[in-house]
Order: structure tokens, then sequence, then C-alpha cells
């Protein structure tokens, strides 16, 4: 279970260890890697158990939604800060940025925004 994400609606596919976890910061308690970044996201919604995926330089306000279940995945995570990067009206102009500059590196906006790698051990 995520600590980080009270409400998490989706799991998140680890591109680099191909694991499941609720939130990058989960992946950073279990790995000592880096979370790799990815355009093509692997989302499992936890409402319907069916995976999806979506191309985050493509990212549009019906993606905030399950294909499978329409479950709205995309919400205020219940945490002081939101992990999966999304903050309200923020989550529309960043995806409109990720689409416009493409694959633009945006390490504070980015669906892992938070890398907390570093503070492992
Ligand atoms: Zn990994
Ligand atoms: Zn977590
Ligand atoms: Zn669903």
């Amino acid at each position: 279970m995520c600590k980080h994400i009270l409400n998490a609606q989706v799991s998140i596919r680890a591109p680099c260890c191909k694991q499941w976890y609720d939130c990058a910061e989960c992946h950073a308690e279990a790995q000592d890697h880096r979370l790799a970044k990815t355009v093509e996201m692997v989302f499992a919604c936890k409402k319907c158990k069916k995976a999806f995926r979506k191309n985050m330089a493509e990212y549009d306000e019906s993606d905030e939604y399950c294909p499978h279940c329409d479950n709205h995945y995309v919400i205020d995570a219940k945490t002081p800060q939101a992990v999966i990067g999304v903050e309200g009206e923020d989550a529309r102009v960043d995806a409109r940025l990720i689409k416009d500059e493409r694959i633009k590196e945006n390490p504070s906006r980015s669906i892992f925004a938070r890398d907390t790698t570093d503070r492992i051990g």
C-alpha cells in the first residue's frame, strides 16, 4: 500500500524495473536506482483493475479518466505535495507545455515530479 498518496486511483508501472508502484516515492523506497522517465506511461486503474497506457506528450483532459471505467484518476493527492505532479488547474497547463515542447525534461512538473532517490539511505 502506498503511504504517500492515500487516495491513489492508479498504480504506475516503473519503466526502469517494470514494477508497479502507486507513486514515485514508493519506487524510491523499494529500489536503489533512479526512476526512469518515459513519455508513454503505463497505469493500472485501482477501480477496475485494468491497465492502460497514456502518452504523456499528448496528454489531454480526457486522459484524466480511466478508459475502461471512467474513473477520474488524476486527482489532488491527499499528501502535502502532489506526488503525481498534478496540482489542480496546473495539470492541464503542464500537459500543454509537454505537448508543445514534446519530450522536454521538466523535473519539477513531470508525472514523477519528485525525485526522492537522494533521500534514500
Ligand atoms: Zn525502477
Ligand atoms: Zn507511495
Ligand atoms: Zn478503471
